[in-house]
């Protein structure tokens, strides 16, 4: 150790995001804007309904079996099976319906939140197309194979 050694750049370690702080933070004030118009409350209060909503929805991401590397809530293939077919949808249309509003309201946090979502569509496309990939090669392989067979005979 040379009392250089301090002034290296240490070596970081690979960190994974925790963005639900932040998604969380989201759907509370999506929830927020889109009680406001829609059941007619003020400020930071809500409807008993889309309380009971948003607490269900906080309480199953603390426990999301994907851990802090879920993909965003609306985005997320398990939606229903963790929030109950109409509870999900109720979210879904929660989500979806306050995207013009909050983005009037809140643009940089709606901006950020759409790029999340786009990078869960992107993944998953990408998954996809790997399948896609595999199942093409597979078949190329065994026409491959078929056709050497022939050519032996
Ligand atoms: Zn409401």
């Amino acid at each position: 150790m040379s009392i250089f050694s301090r002034f290296l750049p240490k070596r970081k370690p690979v960190e994974i995001k925790n963005n639900i702080p932040k998604e969380k933070a989201n759907i509370k004030k999506t929830f927020g804007v889109y009680c406001h118009s829609h059941h007619d409350t003020k400020g930071d209060k809500l409807c008993p309904k889309c309380t009971a909503l948003l607490a269900t929805v906080l309480t199953k991401m603390s426990r999301c079996p994907y851990g802090i590397t879920k993909p965003i809530c609306d985005r997320c293939d398990r939606a229903a099976e963790c929030l109950g077919a109409k509870q999900s949808q109720e979210f879904m249309a929660i989500m979806n319906g306050s995207q013009k509003r909050m983005f009037l309201s809140h643009p940089m946090m709606t901006i950020k939140h759409k790029l999340a979502s786009m990078g869960v569509d992107y993944a998953k496309f990408q998954q996809a197309k790997k399948i896609d990939d595999k199942v093409k090669a597979k078949a190329e392989a065994a026409k491959k194979r078929a056709k050497e067979r022939k050519e032996k005979k």
